[in-house]
């Protein structure tokens, strides 16, 4: 794919979240990699809803700005992520109003933020990590994303956001909305007892879909 195109696809993507106000103001990013070992991001202080294609931030395989306006402050999330997985070919990092508001709940697993809900989640946004709150620029917080080890393609930072990779950037949008919404039906259920997916379910969508899912204990929440 063109990098004209992949440009057109970041600003396509970014207004769509924009709009739909899935991330508020000037928050959220959008990073790509490129075929030579470079990438594009959403410039800082800027709104997904009006970029131009022309002023993404153009890096080099070393992380340096070769073209553009500078990259957002949060770029070491996104390089963090990179690091630890291979196959990450985009990353996207939202200001989600439900996926926030679940990271500040007493019965949280930080292992496995939501229990499973939904087939979607499951196999667009697999398990997800929480991360401790860091102040924003903190580079402590690659290190959290780290830590991680590659394990996790959505992680949710404490009273911050969401940050998920893909393949592609389609897919990391996808899986970052799959992410949100079930954040939304897990507060919009919270306290009534529902029915998630039995381990059945979940073990039989992780054989037929080859999902590669955390081991980690029963949701009691
Ligand atoms: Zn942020």
């Amino acid at each position: 794919m063109s990098e004209a195109k992949l440009r057109e696809d970041i600003c396509r993507f970014g207004r769509s979240l924009f709009e739909r106000g899935l991330t508020p103001g000037s928050s959220g990013n959008i990073s790509l990699r490129l075929d030579d070992g470079g990438w594009l991001v959403t410039p800082t202080n800027a709104s997904l809803g009006f970029l131009d294609p022309a002023r993404l931030a153009r890096l080099d395989a070393q992380g340096q700005l070769v073209a553009g306006d500078a990259p957002t402050k949060e770029i070491p999330l996104h390089t963090a992520l990179y690091e630890t997985r291979a196959a990450a070919g985009a990353i996207v990092h939202l200001h989600s109003t439900h996926a926030v508001a679940v990271t500040m709940l007493p019965e949280i697993d930080p292992k496995s933020v939501l229990p499973p809900m939904t087939p979607y989640y499951l196999m667009r946004a697999g398990q997800t990590a929480l991360v401790p709150y860091f102040r924003p620029g903190d580079p402590a917080v690659a290190d959290a994303i780290k830590g991680l080890a590659g394990r996790y393609s959505s992680v949710l930072l404490a009273n911050h956001g969401p940050v998920v990779a893909g393949e592609t950037l389609e897919a990391a949008v996808f899986a970052t909305e799959e992410l949100e919404e079930t954040a939304k039906l897990y507060l919009l259920l919270r306290g009534l007892n529902p029915r998630y997916l039995s381990p059945e379910q979940v073990s039989d969508l992780v054989r037929t879909f080859g999902l590669s899912l955390q081991e980690h204990g029963a949701h009691d929440h």
